[in-house]
């Protein structure tokens, strides 16, 4: 091949690979195959291999140029690189949005630009003559980094703008967050791992770790992505909306967010913000909200910023149910069926408007499937459960200082040896007399969805215990008003009124009295099952698995425990005491069906009279419905008590019904329909 043959080859194959890396960034409308993309990129490095003096910086072979860096260059913004005031309360948002007209002395309704907020590293790009030119991190405001040789390895960003549809100024800037799609992230941990090395927590912190390279020819085996977000001087180019901007750069070959809404005033902007809560969870990278942005640039300008924020933008932060915290310490735990259970005590940390302290870890496996560790890092998810849950843990983070976490080998509480069963994940205390594990069952006895003893809580059950006055639940109902007296902070009249309410508790209904039993598997719903299908114990006692396996609901599971505890001598003695004691269930009266609210997904928001929210999630769960942190498309109720924050107004705008703890009793009556 002739040198000019194969200078128009060249030229020819790059025109051609920037065309189809713009169709598949910036478009997202690929016409080529991977692999004909791939065929294209050798047949280029071939030829300029072959031709060295065809050779130029800019080819798209050349993504990777010069060697590692000793250490990045600090170089001064043109501009400020502020960020933008944020906030989870979309109250705030419509006071921005209040204030900002009051500002400009507008009476009608602000248009805004909504765009969703890409959870990764903003950076700040410029281009000479169209050329990229550099790249700096946020660093200070002030000063970034500059990571241009790890930006360009960034496939999305083009080297060279296009001129085909917009003339391109002597120098452009502009704004754009750097980030990992899910896919590769989850790739690059999943390299990261087989390799021995520390995982990322989140894609955020790995796009953060891929910039600070200071070989960029590691970044590019990362597939790191970019979305440009802000054109600066956009006025300069006669352009008189953000939205224009934003076309602007998409028609010079940078990736545009094509979720970019515009909003003819705060209500629409504020519609757009609830839709994407939920659908943000089926993009390919994390957002964590929305930014809402004035769309007349002529209002940025006048409104100019503060020393902090700019005035013409905001954040809306999509609400988490996850926070980074440290494990200070573990405690292992014995339950009423014995189980030891790791609790985590974390440094305390805010989510959804209230401070967590403790995580649990679940078993012994799972501290070894997280491998957590004593003083880690680690990330804890609220969820629909009672007690958050440890997801995650920053090994990255490890200062050398983290110290393993064994399970015990005897029972914390009664020291005697823990047992494991075969195929059970659980290591338990096999104690009968393990004071622990009866002080738990006696609290379960007692509780709201047991026998409702009021005035039975753990401080007096604590007492009743090591003064050795109680030794199963049945001792409970022989206790004298003069010995109850006798306890630490108990006077007379408080005695008089825990026997009174032992006395009240002598006729439970039959599903409140197996609940409180605490049969292993038997939780509110199953008990309350079992007791429609059995109106009197004596028949439920005598069932054989199988009929029991046979009922709706009940699994063999639930079946072969339930046989189990009814045949064991140590339970036919209990009942038999509790019988002696005058206790006789109820056999229940049909209130709702059971399940009326199955398919319903509740969310719980506030302080509720009677009730706390996990005491309400339970009567929730118990009804068949489902608990959720967070609202959704999928909420069919928001209950809320006093302060219940942001949610319910959210929940309003969303049109979702909102119930206090009146109506939520009711519904738990009556069921959804009503009747
Ligand atoms: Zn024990």
């Amino acid at each position: 091949m002739q040198r000019n043959e194969a200078r128009r080859k060249v030229e020819q194959l790059r025109r051609t690979i920037r065309e189809h890396n713009r169709r598949y960034y910036v478009d997202n409308a690929a016409t080529i195959s991977d692999g004909e993309f791939d065929g294209l990129m050798a047949e280029l490095a071939a030829l300029e291999e072959r031709f060295p003096q065809l050779d130029d910086p800019e080819s798209p072979t050349h993504r990777v140029g010069g060697e590692p860096l000793a250490a990045f260059r600090t170089v001064a913004h043109s501009r400020p690189m502020l960020s933008l005031q944020n906030t989870y309360s979309a109250e705030e948002v419509r006071r921005f949005d209040e204030r900002t007209r009051r500002l400009l002395g507008e009476e009608g309704p602000l248009a805004y630009v909504v765009e969703l907020k890409i959870d990764g590293i903003a950076v700040a790009l410029r281009y000479e003559r169209g050329h990229f030119a550099l790249g700096l991190t946020r660093g200070d405001g002030t000063q970034g980094d500059d990571v241009t040789a790890n930006l360009r390895t960034i496939r999305s960003l083009p080297l060279v703008l296009s001129a085909e549809a917009a003339p391109i100024p002597e120098r452009v800037e502009l704004r754009a967050e750097v980030y990992f799609p899910r896919a590769a992230f989850a790739a690059l941990n999943a390299r990261r791992r087989e390799a021995g090395l520390g995982l990322f927590a989140n894609p955020r912190n790995a796009a953060a770790g891929t910039l600070k390279l200071l070989d960029p020819r590691l970044a590019t085996e990362r597939h790191l992505a970019l979305f440009a977000y802000q054109l600066l001087d956009a006025p300069e180019l006669g352009i008189e909306n953000h939205g224009a901007a934003l076309e602007r750069m998409r028609a010079w070959g940078l990736p545009v967010n094509p979720h970019v809404r515009r909003a003819a005033g705060i209500d629409e902007a504020m519609a757009l913000c609830e839709q994407w809560e939920s659908r943000r969870r089926d993009l390919p990278y994390d957002t964590d909200g929305l930014v809402l942005k004035l769309a007349r640039l002529t209002w940025h300008a006048s409104l100019g910023a503060t020393s902090k924020v700019p005035r013409w933008g905001i954040a809306y932060k999509f609400e988490t149910d996850r926070a980074q915290t440290r494990i200070l310490r573990v405690d292992w735990q014995v339950g009423r069926t014995g189980a030891v259970t790791p609790v985590a005590v974390l440094e305390p940390v805010q989510i959804l408007g209230t401070t967590v302290k403790r995580a649990t870890l679940h078993n012994a496996d799972e501290i070894a499937r997280l491998d957590a560790r004593l003083g880690d890092r680690v990330t804890i998810e609220k969820g629909g459960e009672i007690i958050p849950k440890v997801v995650e843990v920053h090994r990255e983070a490890r200062t050398g200082e983290q110290r393993p976490l064994g399970p015990p080998q005897r029972c914390p509480v009664c020291s005697e040896r823990l047992e494991r069963e075969a195929g059970a994940v659980a290591i338990r205390c096999v104690n009968e007399h393990c004071p622990a594990q009866l002080k738990r069952r006696i609290l379960h006895f007692a509780s709201r969805g047991g026998l409702e003893i009021e005035g039975l809580g753990a401080a007096l059950v604590e007492q009743l215990v090591d003064h050795g006055m109680v030794h199963d639940v049945a001792d409970l109902f022989a206790l004298t008003t003069e010995e109850l007296a006798r306890l630490e902070r108990m006077g007379p009249r408080s005695a008089a009124n825990l026997r009174a309410a032992l006395e009240a508790s002598r006729r439970p209904s039959l599903a409140r009295y197996l609940h409180a039993l605490g049969i292993r598997h038997v939780g509110a719903r199953a008990a309350r099952l079992l007791a429609e299908a059995y109106p009197l114990l004596h028949d439920l006692a005598a069932a054989d698995p199988e009929a029991l396996a046979s009922l709706p609901e009940i699994g063999p599971t639930i079946a072969a425990s339930v046989h189990r505890y009814f045949a064991r001598p140590e339970s036919r003695q209990l009942l038999a005491r509790l019988e002696q004691a005058g206790i006789i269930p109820r056999p229940i009266a049909k209130t709702a069906e059971p399940s009326s609210l199955a398919g319903l997904t509740f969310v719980l928001t506030g302080t509720l009279p009677n009730w706390s929210r996990e005491e309400a999630g339970q009567h929730i769960i118990a009804r068949g419905g489902r608990v959720a942190a967070t609202l959704s498309g999928k909420t069919n109720y928001l209950i809320a008590g006093e302060n219940p924050g942001s949610k319910l107004a959210k929940a309003e705008a969303a049109g979702i019904p909102v119930l206090d703890e009146t109506g939520l009793r009711d519904l738990l009556s009556r069921g959804p329909s009503g009747d």
